[in-house]
């Protein structure tokens, strides 16, 4: 298990390397989602993340800090999902 610190730590680094900047980053319990995404660009993740792989958090990171430049799951989304994860050495198989 990782700390919200390192965790939050993890989300701006990804964020650097897609050159996008969430506003606020929050870590809490959610019943029905890894994450979520506002219009105003805050992040929200949910606590359970923190014991999931590595690889795992990067899957779910990467794809709400993308939302922050496409809102929809549209084709531009999900070839920017693939080539973020796949040149940091994370192999996507399927999204
Ligand atoms: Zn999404």
């Amino acid at each position: 298990m990782i700390s919200v610190v390192d965790f939050k730590r993890e989300v701006y680094s990804w964020g650097d390397k897609i050159r996008v900047k969430p506003k606020e980053i929050h870590v809490r319990v959610m019943k029905k989602k890894w994450a979520s995404c506002s219009s105003k660009g805050r992040l929200t993740f949910s606590y359970e993340l923190l014991n999931k792989p590595k690889k795992f958090r990067a899957f779910v990171i990467v794809h709400e800090l993308l939302h922050l430049r496409y809102p929809t799951h549209n084709k531009m989304f999900k070839i920017l999902l693939k080539t973020y994860l796949s040149k940091n050495g994370y192999k996507v198989e399927k999204i």
